[in-house]
């Protein structure tokens, strides 16, 4: 057993701390890091099966130019040489980086060194600005910095936690395992979830608002008028350390004077509205957490500045157990906010209007130019490519043809763009194909840094594994080009370490460390001087962190001082407003987009286990039953899904009918994508309306309808080996253990289904051994194909979605000989008796599906998911689908 290595998930915003090591068969092994004081040794599934995840298949390993091999060296100068060639033709600014909030911090200091620095243009942007923008832009007018004041610990130390916006239970579930962990250990702990669809967080909410889409700002302001009524204000508090009260006042009066007025704009009962007001008003410790579900509007920025205005008024902000706590989605968002990774940034938190910040960031970095004007916003950043205003992007670490808005824009921006360099791990994905040059990136495991969470806490990621084929450091990467740009002194870094203590050094740089207050929030040059030794040893801290906070800082603005120009915090008078776009009665359903409880963004990584891809295979949509009797959909049909921007490429995924979804609205998740299916890019359909303040995109409110897909033959595939071509109108794959599966379906029937079906399965093989039945009056077809009497693949075609057990069939390619019975079943589409389907996974930890679940909860009786989990260990582990077993337990009683 190699020694332990203690590192950071590398998903989401909390940042759990992990140890990996690799078992003498060589497997790494992932356990939760006990120590670590985001995750106190918990870990979720998508942690937890972080080992699954590691390994060769789909890696890039070599450079290469316009898809051919070519070493680093000629890479490497062909990057810089035609960088510098567009520069030298077209200015600074017909070049831009497009970076992410998966990159390390160390990374993400030397992009924006050289790009803001060097190259002398603002155009780096992140997919960050996707992500939490909007509650970066309204703490930065709140606040006057960009600072989250809270710590993870203040969720356990609140008597009233507000989560809106958030579906924590899937998208940050170690919080929400604490959260529900501290409400066991505290009755007294209110949960409140304002969210118009009842997600798996809504399991701990004593108070559920489903409210209206696209109206949390006219509740936030009800409730600040409410607290004006009712005597709340903290006067001591406003009167000293706040400034703008009156104006804002007006302004929420104006459309949110009362709970009559809330409940009919936010579509509530009223007595719910005043039920959570009152819970609000009289308890002193209130957390409100936010995540997408606030920042992802046309008016996401204020949104948020609508939750920090009621804090502000009450005064809950900077003492234990309160404050507005923005819950950012990715796992270095924070980090590369630090760095200026978004393109109206500077490093350290500085600002490129103000002049006498850019001179010190130009005279800490020796520069030659600094950037006087903010660079192009994400959005706008591949506008101004499609426009062939920007002729060279370099994108690291993300694939924006699947995630910003308008997706197919972006792509054929891409196709049409003089240069695109991508810097990635994975060979495939739906970005990598338009670049004239791929670089291979470390991935994790491989590299080395610091990431910083949501609760400002910096974390070391370490390297275990030694870096594979020729993939290097992304830092390392930028730095080798820009030496070859000509800045060789100032990128000579050969550590990570080298790279953050210039990065702390900045921070402290002229920040006035003598005086009570430093005139920067983010300083962190109490790690300036650190060895290597202690770079590498460093223990996870939050910032701030100076030589007078050595062992950083749990909350801020407890004193009261803020980084505006008064030192007070700000009222932001917040007016009404809707969607960009309205529904229409061609686009009659509000679509909102989301994460599922076991991907990743784009599935590079998660789609790579088994388990992650067992809990949902497919790309769905969720639709509440009347929605989805009006639309003539029903539950296991296929639909498609279209918007304005759509065109012909209609949105395909599988309907899920639930009243959990709003009637009016419908869910599709994020993750799927060309790699995954035919047609289930959502971005695709989604307007570029961004927030004036902020950049960040509507992914929450786009007007779309919804159409039966009308397929004529459902089909499901096994196959050992991932297929190169599918010929079905309609195909979904996903991981399952040793094989793929695929679930496909079309709109016309071959004339021949052998041919089809050999054609599909008998991929690169001369002989097979092939047996199959037909029923060509009934439509269903079956047939397997067979390798020294393994089974090698089969498909099953039929004229509806039920088709056979699934469970049974993968457990049949774990034999190495298929016997007789097997063979006959195959055919028969049957298991031989007295073989059970555990049917779609619900715990990833311990492999339980739903049928296993049902049968067991109705057989024995169980009550609650610590009964379930005492007979079948379901939700004992990362306890991520606890929230799922209590709803299969609620529905499962009825059928007693
Ligand atoms: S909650 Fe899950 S995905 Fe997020 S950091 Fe922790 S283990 Fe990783």
């Amino acid at each position: 057993m190699m020694k332990e290595v203690k590192t950071t998930c590398p998903y989401c915003g909390v940042g759990c701390g992990v140890i990996a090591s690799l078992s003498e068969e060589g497997q790494v092994v992932i356990q939760a890091d006990k120590d670590h004081p985001s995750n106190f040794g918990r870990l979720c599934s998508k942690g937890a099966a972080l080992g699954d995840t590691i390994g060769m298949e789909g890696r890039l390993l070599y450079p290469e130019i316009d898809g051919n091999t070519q070493n680093w060296n000629t890479a490497l100068n062909t990057v810089a040489y035609r960088f510098q060639e567009i520069i030298n033709q077209h200015g600074p600014d017909s070049v831009a980086f497009y970076v992410s909030g998966q990159l390390l911090t160390e990374d993400y200091y030397v992009a924006n060194k050289l790009m803001k620095g060097f190259i002398g243009s603002a155009n780096i942007d992140t997919n960050s600005r996707l992500c939490m923008s909007s509650a970066v832009a309204a703490q930065k007018r709140a606040f006057g910095s960009d600072t989250v004041p809270c710590s993870y610990e203040d969720l356990e130390r609140a008597k009233l936690i507000v989560l809106t916006g958030s579906n924590a239970a899937w998208c940050h579930p170690v919080l929400f395992q604490r959260i529900k962990k501290a409400k066991v250990d505290n009755p007294d702990m209110m949960v409140v979830v304002i969210d118009p669809r009842e997600t798996a967080t809504c399991d701990i909410a004593d108070i559920h608002l489903a409210i209206k889409p696209g109206t949390d700002h006219v509740l936030f302001n009800g409730l600040l008028v409410h607290l004006k009524n009712h005597n709340e204000k903290n006067e001591i508090f406003v009167n000293n350390h706040t400034e703008g009260l009156e104006a804002t006042l007006i302004a929420a009066e104006s459309f949110a004077a009362s709970i009559a007025a809330v409940s009919k704009l936010c579509d509530l009962k009223e007595q719910t509205i005043e039920k959570f007001y009152r819970l609000f008003a009289r308890t002193e410790r209130v957390v409100t957490a936010y995540s997408q579900g606030i920042n992802q509007w046309s008016s996401g920025t204020d949104r948020v500045n609508s939750i920090i205005n009621c804090h502000l008024y009450s005064g809950r902000i900077g003492r234990p157990g309160m404050g507005p706590f923005s819950l950012t989605g990715q796992p270095n968002a924070m980090g590369g906010r630090e760095v200026g990774g978004l393109a109206n940034q500077l490093a350290a938190h500085m600002s490129i209007e103000n002049e006498s910040e850019r001179n010190l960031v130009k005279d800490f970095w020796q520069s030659p130019a600094i950037p006087d004007k903010e660079g192009l916003k994400a959005v706008d950043l591949f506008d101004a490519i499609d426009k062939g205003k920007i002729k060279a992007i370099w994108i690291m670490a993300t694939n924006p043809a699947v995630s910003l808005p308008d997706s197919h824009k972006v792509q054929r921006a891409l196709e049409n763009c003089e240069f695109v360099v991508v810097s990635d791990c994975m060979r495939h994905t739906d970005t990598t194909k338009y670049a004239n040059v791929l670089l291979p990136a470390q991935t994790w495991g491989e590299r080395d840094g610091t990431v910083t969470n949501s609760e400002r806490r910096i974390t070391r990621q370490r390297a275990f594994l030694p870096s594979p084929g020729e993939a290097h450091a992304d830092w390392w990467i930028i730095s080798e080009v820009a030496k070859r740009m000509g800045y060789s002194e100032h990128f000579a870094f050969t550590e990570a370490a080298d790279i953050f203590k210039e990065h702390a050094a900045l921070s402290g740089y002229k920040n006035n460390p003598e005086s009570e207050n430093t005139i920067r929030d983010f300083d962190i040059s109490g790690l300036k001087d650190l060895s290597y030794k202690e770079y590498d040893d460093l223990e996870p801290v939050q910032w701030p962190v100076t030589n007078k906070s050595r062992q950083g800082t749990a909350r801020l603005f407890g004193d009261g001082f803020f980084y505006t120009p008064s030192s007070k915090a700000r009222f932001i008078a917040v007016k009404h407003s809707f969607p960009a776009d309205s529904l229409s009665n061609e686009y009659p359903l509000s679509l909102n987009t989301g994460r599922i409880r076991d991907q990743w963004h784009s599935m590079t990584r998660t789609g790579k286990s088994a388990r992650l891809s067992g809990h949902i295979y497919e790309p769905f949509i969720q639709i509440h039953p009347e929605d989805a009797k009006l639309f003539s959909v029903m539950d296991n049909d296929l639909a498609e899904v279209s918007s304005v921007v759509s065109g012909q490429n209609k949105v395909v995924c599988r309907v899920n009918v639930t009243k959990s979804q709003k009637h009016g609205s419908v869910f599709v998740p994020i993750h799927w994508n060309d790699q995954f299916s035919s047609n289930a890019l959502v971005d695709s359909l989604i307007q570029s309306n961004v927030d004036p303040f902020s950049g960040q995109p509507e992914f929450k409110y786009t007007p779309v309808n919804v159409k039966p897909y009308s397929a004529r033959w459902y089909g499901f595939l096994l196959s050992r080996r991932k297929l190169d071509v599918i010929n079905a109108s309609y195909w979904s794959c996903s991981r399952a253990q040793g094989l793929w599966r695929y679930e496909i379906a079309g709109i016309q029937e071959p004339e021949d289904w052998t041919e089809c079906a050999r054609n599909l399965l008998c991929q690169h093989a001369d002989k097979v051994e092939w047996t199959e039945y037909q029923d060509a009056a009934a439509s269903r077809y079956r047939a397997a194909r067979i390798e020294n009497g393994r089974l090698e693949s089969c498909i099953f075609i039929g004229p509806e979605f039920i088709l056979p057990e699934r469970d049974w069939l993968l457990n049949l390619f774990k034999d190495d000989l298929l016997d007789k019975k097997d063979r006959t079943s195959l055919l028969t589409g049957k298991p031989v008796s007295g073989q059970k389907d555990a049917g779609q996974v619900v715990c990833s930890c311990f492999n339980v599906g739903i049928n296993t679940l049902v049968k067991q909860i109705q057989a024995q009786q169980l009550k609650t998911p610590e009964q379930v989990g005492d007979v079948l260990l379901a939700g004992t582990n990362c306890g991520s689908c606890i929230p799922e077993i209590r709803s299969i337990i609620k529905n499962s009683a009825v059928l007693i």
